[in-house]
C-alpha cells in the first residue's frame, strides 16, 4: 500500500488556511473518497507527490501540459526571460509572437486579446458579444462548463429552453434569467430556444467537444447546425476551446470539425502551464474592444512575458505530427480499456476526441449531461483509488476527461493498461 502521510498532514494544515484546503474545488478529491494528494514535482509524463509516490500523469494540470511536465525547451526559455524581468505593464514583442502563432493556427481568429485564465476569456467574449449585438441573452448547454463567471454559472430551469437559474448562491437571478440552457447535442431544443428568444440572443457559447461532463463529442452535425442557426439570427457563435484548443488538433476543434465560429475562447495549452487565456475572432468584432472600441476589458498581468513565453515555446514545439503521435498512444490506451472491460464484464463507454478521453461506467452511449449522469459513480471511485495505488494519476472526478502528452511513452500506456486490468479485477472481487 502507498503511504500518503505527508499529504494527509499537509491537508490538515491547509484546511485551516484555505476553504476546503484548496484553491480550486475539484482538487479536494471529494468525489473519490480520498484525502487530497499534494504534488511536489513533475518530469515528462510523471508526477511525484510529497510522500515520494510517482505516478503516470493523465491530469497534466487539467490539460495545459501537452508537452508533459517541465519540458526542457519551456523551462530554459522561462529561466532566460525571468532573468530579464517578470512584468512590465507595457507591450512586449513576446505578445506579438504568441498572437501570430494563435492567428496562424486558429481558423476563426483574425485578432486576439490575451487574458489570464479561461474564465476571463469566456466572460470577456460574452461582454463583447453582448456589446456587439446590443442584446442581453445568451444560450449555453447543460453540462458545458465555461469558468465561473456569473452569466455562465447557471443551471437549466425546469423544462427545455427555459430561463436559467443560479447554480451558486451569489449569482443574482437577474443575471441568471439572461442565460438560456438547453441539452448538449440537441438541435431541436436550440431551434425552440431561437423561436422563443432569437431576437434577444447575443451569443451561443459551446464547448465544441464537451470536456466538463466527462468527454462528450458533438453528434449529428451539432456544430454545423449551431453555425447555420446563429448566422441566420445575427447571433455570435462562441466556441469555448479552453480545453479543446491546441489539444484536439493542430487547428483546434474548429479545424478538426471544419466549423468556424465568430469568437473563440482559449486557455490551458495556450499557456503551457502558466496562467494564460485568450479570446479572439473576426476583426470586425474584435475591434469593438477598448481601446479601438468602447467595450471595456483590461488586465494588469495580461500578456505577461513569462506566460507568453510558456505559450510560445509550447505551441512552437507542436506540429501536425505531434498530434498523430499522441493519438496513436490514445488508440492503444482505449483498446486496452475496452479489452479489460470485456474481460472483467465491466459496463464501460469510452468517448474520445484527439487526446481527450472520457471513461464512463455505463452500458448506455453518453451523448449529453443526462446520459453522463448514468455512469456508476461507485465503480468510478473504486477504479480511481485502485489506479492511484497502481501509480496512475487521473482527474479525481467522473465528469472530467483524461489527457495524454507528447511525453507519454508506449511503456506508460502498457503500464496503465495493466493498472486498469488490476483495478477492474479489484472492482469485481
Ligand atoms: N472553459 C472550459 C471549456 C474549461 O474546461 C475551463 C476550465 N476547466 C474553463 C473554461 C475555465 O478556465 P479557467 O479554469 O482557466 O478559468
Amino acid at each position: 500500500m502507498k503511504s500518503f502521510t505527508n499529504s494527509i498532514d499537509a491537508y490538515k494544515e491547509a484546511v485551516d488556511l484555505m476553504p476546503g484546503g484548496v484553491n480550486s474545488p475539484v482538487r479536494a478529491f471529494k468525489s473519490v473518497g480520498m484525502s487530497p494528494v499534494f504534488m511536489e514535482q513533475g518530469k515528462g509524463s510523471k508526477i511525484t507527490d510529497i510522500d515520494g509516490n510517482e505516478y503516470i500523469d493523465y491530469v497534466l494540470s487539467w490539460g495545459p501540459l501537452i508537452l508533459g511536465h517541465a519540458d526542457e525547451r519551456v523551462v530554459a526559455k522561462l529561466q532566460e526571460v525571468a532573468a530579464k524581468g517578470t512584468s512590465f505593464g507595457a507591450p512586449t514583442v513576446l505578445e506579438n509572437t504568441l498572437a501570430k502563432l494563435v492567428i496562424d493556427r486558429v481558423p476563426s481568429i483574425e485578432m486576439v486579446r490575451m487574458v489570464n485564465s479561461g474564465t476571463e476569456a469566456t466572460m470577456s467574449a460574452l461582454r463583447l458579444a453582448r456589446g456587439y449585438t446590443g442584446r442581453d441573452k445568451i444560450l449555453k448547454f447543460e453540462g458545458n462548463y465555461h469558468g465561473h463567471g456569473d452569466s455562465l454559472l447557471i443551471k437549466a430551469g425546469s423544462g427545455v429552453a427555459t430561463l436559467g437559474l443560479p447554480d451558486s448562491p451569489g449569482v443574482p437571478e437577474s443575471i441568471a434569467k439572461n442565460t438560456i440552457t438547453v441539452p448538449y447535442n440537441d438541435v431541436e431544443s436550440v431551434r425552440y430556444a431561437f423561436e422563443t428568444y432569437g431576437d434577444d440572443l447575443a451569443a451561443v457559447i459551446v464547448e465544441p467537444v464537451s470536456g466538463n461532463m466527462g468527454v462528450v463529442p458533438p453528434h449529428n452535425n451539432f456544430l454545423q447546425e449551431l453555425r447555420t442557426i446563429t448566422e441566420k439570427n445575427g447571433t455570435v457563435l462562441i466556441f469555448d476551446e479552453v480545453m479543446t484548443g491546441f489539444r484536439v488538433g493542430y487547428n483546434c476543434a474548429q479545424g478538426h470539425f471544419g466549423i468556424t465560429p465568430d469568437l473563440t475562447c482559449l486557455g490551458k495549452v495556450i499557456g503551457g502551464g502558466l496562467p494564460v487565456g485568450a479570446y479572439g475572432g473576426k476583426r470586425e468584432i474584435m475591434e469593438k474592444i477598448a481601446p479601438t472600441g468602447s467595450i471595456y476589458q483590461a488586465g494588469t498581468l495580461s500578456g505577461n512575458p513569462l506566460a507568453m513565453t510558456a505559450g510560445i515555446e509550447t505551441l512552437s514545439a507542436l506540429d501536425e505530427s505531434s498530434y498523430k503521435e499522441i493519438n496513436k498512444k490514445v488508440d492503444k490506451l482505449i483498446e486496452g480499456f475496452e479489452q479489460a472491460a470485456i474481460d472483467f464484464e465491466i459496463p464501460l463507454q469510452i468517448n474520445r476526441a484527439g487526446s481527450m478521453v472520457g471513461v464512463f461506467f455505463t452500458d448506455e452511449a453518453v451523448i449529453n449531461y443526462e446520459t453522463a449522469q448514468k455512469s456508476n459513480l461507485d465503480y468510478f471511485a473504486q477504479y480511481y483509488r485502485a489506479m492511484m495505488e497502481e501509480g496512475v494519476f487521473l482527474p479525481p472526478s467522473q465528469f472530467e476527461g483524461l489527457f495524454l502528452s507528447t511525453a507519454h511513452t508506449d511503456e506508460d500506456v502498457e503500464k496503465t493498461i495493466q493498472a486498469v486490468n488490476n483495478a477492474f479485477a479489484k472492482i469485481k472481487k
